[in-house]
């Protein structure tokens, strides 16, 4: 048995109370000698790994991608998570977008987040049409129509609409869910299974398009920033991407909604974003599509979690390698979050991740990992299977045709 001063001395606390006050350490002891632990700031801490593996780099990828997941354009204006404008801003120009892709093997990109309206119309000729076969943009709800009295017709309508002006599928961003409420921005929160959508989802069925759908955050981002939080710098750097409290929902009732809505639309095709919205439980994931024919996945921004669990992640691509959609995420100049920045170095990480067996490397262009103090292991894909996940089920859900 230990008691507690020894306890406190074992974890270095009482140590690094004694060296800045001096109080406790016992009379004539002078200073502590080098070896006594003293207090480090967690954001000084960059560990360099004396680690000796192979590093592979991988500049292209072996076989044509579709990154399914990316925002070329957001948004002008929202108003406390909700999107409120047709109104786009273009993040990046069709030329420093093409030249990446070329150099990096990437046939073509889905940007999901092209709104509705006008602002679609202008991101579909901007990028889909000036550039066939390059681009492929999503449509998005028209929130601040919600509280019109007949709304879930308008919302069926726009996407309707959304689809003759040349929209390729529906994005669902956490909004729905987590910010969304019966005021627009206050009152209650609208819950993703919300009867008032099921016109929406229903016409996506009917349309044959895709709904991409984002639900929920990282399980992390619903327990407290503390130090027992594995992604606790990453919420301290962004204290609002916390569902902590408040009225939020927890993590399994917002998947729960979402599997209703899967449940009651079976000719809607859904694929669940960020490895299915839970890619710390891969069983859970794997559960769900077993349930749900009509799920998929990506595996965007989180190969940080996969790339921790290589074996288990490696089973989830061989059973569901028809159900797996590559994508980064990617936003050019979104420079604020590396694990998501449109460049060389990124889609050179998920190459490598998905290609080689290489050890213990870095999941996102970053110093210090941004979203938790780890590092990943390879998967290396087998071929079929990398033709499916870099392509073929991207190609599928957008109904192209391969030549
Ligand atoms: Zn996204």
């Amino acid at each position: 048995m230990i008691n507690r001063r020894q306890w406190l001395y074992g974890m270095g606390i009482l140590a690094g109370a004694a060296v800045r006050s001096g109080s406790v350490l016992p009379p004539g002891a002078g200073d502590p000698p080098e070896t006594h632990p003293r207090p480090l700031d967690l954001s000084e801490f960059v560990p360099t790994s004396m680690l000796e593996v192979h590093e592979s780099r991988v500049e292209r990828a072996k076989f044509p991608v579709i990154d399914f997941h990316t925002h070329i354009t957001t948004s002008r204006k929202s108003e406390g998570g909700v999107a409120l404008a047709s109104d786009r801003k273009f993040l990046g120009t069709t030329q420093e977008l093409l030249t990446v892709m070329d150099r990096k093997n990437i046939r073509a990109m889905v940007n999901l987040t092209g709104g509705y309206d006008q602002g679609l119309g202008e991101t579909i000729a901007k990028y889909d049409r000036a550039f066939v076969g390059r681009f492929y943009t999503f449509t998005e709800p028209c929130y601040e129509r919600w509280k019109e009295p007949n709304y879930p017709q308008v919302q069926a309508q726009a996407v309707e609409q959304a689809y003759r002006q040349g929209a390729r599928g529906l994005k669902i961003l956490k909004t729905l869910g987590l910010y969304l409420r019966e005021n627009i921005t206050s009152g209650e929160l609208v819950t993703v299974d919300d009867p008032r959508f099921d016109p929406m989802w229903d016409t996506c069925g009917q349309l044959n398009i895709p709904v991409a759908i984002h639900v929920s955050d990282p399980l992390a981002f619903f327990t407290p920033t503390d130090r027992f939080n594995e992604r606790y710098e990453e919420l301290n750097n962004h204290p609002d991407w916390s569902f902590y409290g408040r009225d939020f929902p927890s993590n399994a009732a917002l998947l729960e909604a979402r599997n209703r809505v899967f449940a009651r639309h079976p000719k809607t095709q859904f694929v669940v974003l960020h490895v299915g919205n839970f890619a710390e439980n891969l069983a859970n994931v794997g559960e769900n599509l077993d349930r749900f024919p009509n799920m998929s996945v990506d595996i965007a921004a989180r190969i940080g979690e996969l790339g921790r669990q290589p074996r288990t992640a490696r089973r989830f691509f061989e059973k569901y390698q028809d159900r797996i959609l590559f994508g980064t995420d990617a936003t050019p100049h979104g420079d604020a979050f590396p694990q998501q920045v449109f460049n060389d170095q990124l889609y050179e990480i998920y190459y490598r991740f998905l290609e080689t067996d290489d050890e213990y490397f870095d999941y996102a262009p970053a110093k210090i990992p941004p979203q938790g103090r780890w590092r990943i292991y390879g998967v290396n894909l087998p071929e079929p299977i990398l033709r499916k996940v870099y392509f073929e089920n991207a190609a599928r859900q957008l109904r192209l045709t391969v030549s």
